[in-house]
C-alpha cells in the first residue's frame, strides 16, 4: 500500500474531524503528501502537527466548501506546494434530521451547499490537475445516497446529486484514465449526528444513536486506500448498504417499508 501511496499529492475536505481527519492520517501514514481542508482552524493546526511530528508530509487550507472562491483558493494553494493533485477526496459533509413537512427550507440550501456544491466546486478546479496525472476522485457519500432515507430529504438529495455529478464526470473522462468512486460508509462513530441540523436549522447537539456501537472512522479510511488500489466503482460498507442497492431494483416497496420501520424507531424519531 505505501508503495502505491507515496508521494501522492492527496486533498481531503472535512479533514478536521471524524472520517476525514481518519483519511488525512491514514494517507500521511502510507507516505502521501496530505492536504487537509475545513473550517476549524485549531483542529486543523494540531492534525497537521501530529502528521508532521510524526514524520508525515502535510499541510492545511482553511476552507469552507461551501463558499467557491474558498474551494478555489485550496487548490490553488496545493498547486503552490505540492505542483499537482493526484487525488480529491470529497467528504465535507453535514447532515439533518426533521420531516419534510416540519422542515424549512433553508435546511434544504445548506445541505446542499456543503454536500453537493461542495463536491462541484473543488472537483471543477481540482479535475484538470487529478487528470493530468490519471488520478482519483472520490465522494464519501452515505446509503442516503442510494435510496431514500427517511427524515433525511436534504441529506439524500445532496448525496444523490453528488452520484449524478460523479457518475456523469467518470462518463466524460472515460478515455483520460481517471478513476472515480464513491464510498458509502454505514453509521460511524463520528460528530455528525451531533452537527445535524433539525427542521429549524438548529444543530441537534446529540446523537440519537449508541455512537460506541458503530463502525470506525479508521476503518472507513482504510477503506478508501483498499478502493483507490482495487479501482472500486461504488464501495458500499455494510451488508444493509449492499442490500439496499440489490433490493431497490427488485423490491423497492419493501426497502421502503424497511427503512421507515427501522429509522422510525430511533429515539424522537421525526417520521
Ligand atoms: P463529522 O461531523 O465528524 O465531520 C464532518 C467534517 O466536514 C468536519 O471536518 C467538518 O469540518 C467538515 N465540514 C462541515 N461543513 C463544512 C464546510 N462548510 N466546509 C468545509 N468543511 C465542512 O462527520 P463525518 O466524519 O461522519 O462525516 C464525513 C462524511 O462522511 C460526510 O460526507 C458524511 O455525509 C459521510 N458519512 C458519515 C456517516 C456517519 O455515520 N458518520 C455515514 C455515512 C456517510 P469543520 O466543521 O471544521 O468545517
Amino acid at each position: 500500500m505505501r508503495k502505491l501511496f507515496k508521494d501522492k499529492v492527496v486533498i481531503i475536505t472535512g479533514a478536521s474531524s471524524g472520517i476525514g481527519e481518519a483519511i488525512a492520517r491514514t494517507f500521511a501514514l502510507n507516505g502521501s503528501k496530505v492536504v487537509l481542508a475545513a473550517r476549524t482552524e485549531p483542529r486543523l493546526s494540531e492534525i497537521t502537527n501530529d502528521i508532521k511530528s510524526s514524520g508525515g508530509e502535510a499541510f492545511y487550507v482553511k476552507t469552507d466548501v461551501s463558499i467557491e472562491s474558498d474551494c478555489k483558493n485550496l487548490i490553488i494553494k496545493t498547486i503552490e506546494k505540492y505542483s499537482g493533485i493526484d487525488i480529491l477526496v470529497n467528504n465535507a459533509g453535514l447532515s439533518m434530521r426533521a420531516s419534510f413537512i416540519d422542515v424549512d427550507t433553508k435546511v434544504l440550501h445548506r445541505l446542499m451547499d456543503v454536500n453537493f456544491w461542495g463536491t462541484v466546486y473543488c472537483t471543477k478546479y481540482a479535475l484538470p490537475y487529478i487528470l493530468e496525472r490519471k488520478g482519483t476522485l472520490i465522494g464519501v457519500s452515505s446509503v442516503a445516497g442510494f435510496h431514500g432515507l427517511p427524515g433525511r430529504t436534504g441529506y439524500s438529495a445532496s448525496k444523490f446529486a453528488m452520484h449524478g455529478l460523479l457518475e456523469t464526470i467518470r462518463i466524460e473522462n472515460l478515455k483520460k484514465g481517471l478513476h472515480v468512486m464513491i464510498i458509502a460508509p454505514g453509521f460511524t462513530s463520528t460528530e455528525i449526528r451531533k452537527h445535524a441540523l433539525t427542521a429549524d436549522g438548529q444543530e441537534q447537539g446529540e446523537s440519537p444513536l449508541q455512537e460506541q456501537d458503530l463502525m470506525s472512522p479508521q476503518y472507513v479510511a482504510d477503506w478508501v486506500l483498499k478502493g483507490i488500489r482495487k479501482k472500486k466503482r461504488n464501495k458500499l460498507l455494510t451488508w444493509d448498504g449492499k442490500l439496499t442497492a440489490l433490493f431497490q431494483r427488485i423490491v423497492p416497496d419493501l426497502v421502503d417499508w424497511a427503512y421507515y420501520y427501522e429509522m422510525s424507531k430511533e429515539p424522537k424519531s421525526p417520521i
